[in-house]
């Protein structure tokens, strides 16, 4: 991590002593080189206060199904399980292992697919992650800050699930049109879109290890951030790795 200088953080968006920040977290690309990664400039606080998010954030993206068959997955997955098995991560293990049911994941019309085990997952602490990768990605894409009155919003894409947002619905449509990037030996690909009226208003769609986790960002004003989230106060629903239960 080297040291920028005085600027604006990208995820804060306050002005900072600025160091080097990976989006997504690098943590999720074990073996990949660095300079095969995003970098973006950021506080430290915002750089070095999320590494524990990070390391949650990769533990549900590699215990997904279908994870394994990405090579940087599998290895996401391996170190992931070594991370814990640390004495600090203790009462994590002990958490799941007490929380995890078993699980048969089948399609949305009944068709089964495959039996596991479901883990409890803190969504909205990845929530906290695919934002500070939105962020991130933001001023990879426009080399500027998001802008201060914006905000994300953050949607998990799982096929298990309805996408019952209007917004995140809306954006979905709209990504056939964008072009389509790769990250860190394709374990993250990315789209983008942005509103030709409004540059800060921006769309992504975000998947992990070949579609294996996905989601969708928005940058949206603050004004209508809280209109959507009012207007859908059907946010708490299940997310498990492997299927919802
Ligand atoms: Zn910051």
């Amino acid at each position: 991590m080297s040291a920028l200088g005085r600027g604006i953080c990208v995820h804060c968006r306050r002005e900072a002593d600025l160091t080097w920040d990976h989006v997504p977290p690098r943590a999720i690309f074990p073996g990949v080189a660095p300079s095969h990664l995003i970098e973006v400039p950021a506080c430290f606080a915002c750089n070095n206060g999320s590494s524990a998010d990070d390391e949650e954030f990769r533990l549900m993206l590699s215990t997904r199904i279908h994870t394994d068959e990405h090579q940087v997955g599998r290895r996401a997955l391996e170190t992931a399980l070594r991370g814990l098995a640390r004495p600090q991560r203790r009462k994590r293990l002990h958490e799941i292992l007490r929380n995890r049911k078993p699980s048969n994941l089948v399609s949305p019309s009944g068709v089964y697919i495959a039996s596991g085990y479901a883990i409890p997952v803190d969504l909205p602490r990845l929530r906290m992650v695919v934002s500070r990768i939105t962020t991130g990605l933001f001023w990879a894409e426009t080399r500027r800050p998001l802008g201060t009155d914006y905000v994300t919003q953050e949607t998990l894409l799982d096929y298990m699930l309805d996408v019952d947002e209007p917004n995140a619905m809306q954006a979905l449509m709209s990504f056939a049109s964008c072009p389509l990037k790769s990250v860190g030996n394709g374990a993250f690909r990315y789209r983008f879109g942005r509103d030709p009226n409004d540059a800060d208003r921006t769309h992504w769609w975000m998947s992990f290890y070949d579609d294996a986790v996905a989601f969708i960002a928005l940058t949206v004003d603050r004004a209508q951030y809280k209109a959507a989230s009012e207007a859908a106060a059907i946010e708490q629903r299940p997310a498990t790795p492997g299927g919802s239960s």
